[in-house]
């Protein structure tokens, strides 16, 4: 008989202790503060995030409709929000930036979003929630050779029907952490060798970035696929897309006529994540590779494996210097005074 732990993961966490296994014990065991505020580009985040979402769950789906509503909104959440800026320049420069990516997030997606959730919304057998922020998502994740299993937590923001497909849409920061898999639509050769080598200790590879979005995914495409079949909603496969909202990279600013104008890029994880193998025998998104380290960093975790061991050469090469725990970590003190001497 299966044994459910009560205990639960977050995807946010296992990024956590791929970046350092002791990082995540003091954050996630210990709950010691790691005294950072949120980056500004986060709150941005989460206004946008938010004012899209409200409108989406007004059930517009012409295009015209769909700006007017989420620039309401935005107008709305904006004057609540209470934050210092520098001068009165500076913020009227950042409400236009932020103005500009929900435009730009409209002309991109907001239509064609907004008429696949109605979709959903019609096909549904249940009335369930499709829209977030913060949409929960989990999956049971079976241990390597036990019969324990545990929920790790995801969250998308909100689901759409594309064509055949259901994918979970996910707003983040940017996409500059996800490294190679910007550049890559598929996970045969550069993405599988750059996997597996992120968690070889004799090898110097330390793409904490990239394996963590894998492991993510994988919770992501499970936790759809139980939403997908909960809510009645067919056979659809499953996808996963990123839209990051504070990347301004597209940005150009016209300081003389004050405007402000932008485009927003988007990232399918899908194609470079499900590998062709696990897709034929299963016939569904998945990938056995990244479910079976999916299931033995969960495995480490629980049974409280923190010390970095084998892979200390890249932890300290890379993730310590911006390291809020370095005063009370054993090895980073102990590296410290062998340095010292
Ligand atoms: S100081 Fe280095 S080894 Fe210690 S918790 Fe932070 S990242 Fe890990």
């Amino acid at each position: 008989m299966s044994d459910r732990r009560a205990l639960s993961l977050s995807t946010d966490g296992l990024a956590t202790s791929l970046r350092c296994p002791r990082r995540y014990e003091f954050a996630h065991v210990h709950e010691l503060d790691d005294g950072e505020d949120d980056p500004p580009e986060e709150r941005r985040l989460d206004l946008c995030r938010q004012a899209i979402c409200d409108t989406l769950r007004t059930g517009h789906t012409d295009a015209d409709a769909l700006e007017t509503a989420a620039l309401e909104r935005f107008a709305t959440l904006w004057g609540d929000r209470d934050e210092r800026y520098h001068s009165f320049a500076q913020r009227r420069h950042e409400r236009r930036v932020l103005e500009a990516t929900i435009r730009a997030y409209v002309e991109a997606f907001g239509a064609e979003h907004a008429s696949g959730l109605a979709e959903l919304q019609a096909a549904s057998e249940s009335a369930g929630e499709l829209i977030g922020p913060e949409l929960p998502l989990s999956s049971a994740v079976q241990l390597p050779d036990r019969e324990t299993t545990v929920e790790v937590d995801a969250a998308v923001d909100y689901v759409v029907a594309s064509g055949s497909s259901l994918t979970g849409v996910r707003f983040v920061p940017t996409l500059t952490p996800l490294g190679l898999l910007r550049y890559r639509d598929e996970w045969e050769g550069a993405v599988a060798d750059l996997f597996d080598d992120h968690f070889d200790p004799d090898e110097e590879t330390f793409e904490p970035g990239p394996a963590g979005a894998l492991l993510e995914t994988a919770v992501v495409l499970d936790g759809l696929r139980e939403l997908r079949d909960r809510l009645g909603l067919g056979d659809r496969q499953c996808r996963y897309l990123l839209v990051p909202l504070a990347d301004q990279s597209n940005t150009t600013v016209n300081w003389i006529r004050e405007s402000v104008e932008t485009s927003l890029d988007s990232l399918d994880l899908t194609d470079v994540f499900l590998d062709h193998h696990t897709f034929g025998m299963t016939l569904e998104h998945r990938n056995a590779t990244v479910e079976g380290r999916l299931a033995a960093v969960v495995g480490r975790i629980v049974d409280k494996q923190f010390d970095p061991g084998r892979q200390w050469e890249q932890i300290s090469a890379h993730s310590c210097e911006n390291c809020a725990y370095t005063v009370c970590c054993q090895e980073y003190v102990s590296s410290e005074v062998a340095f010292d001497e």
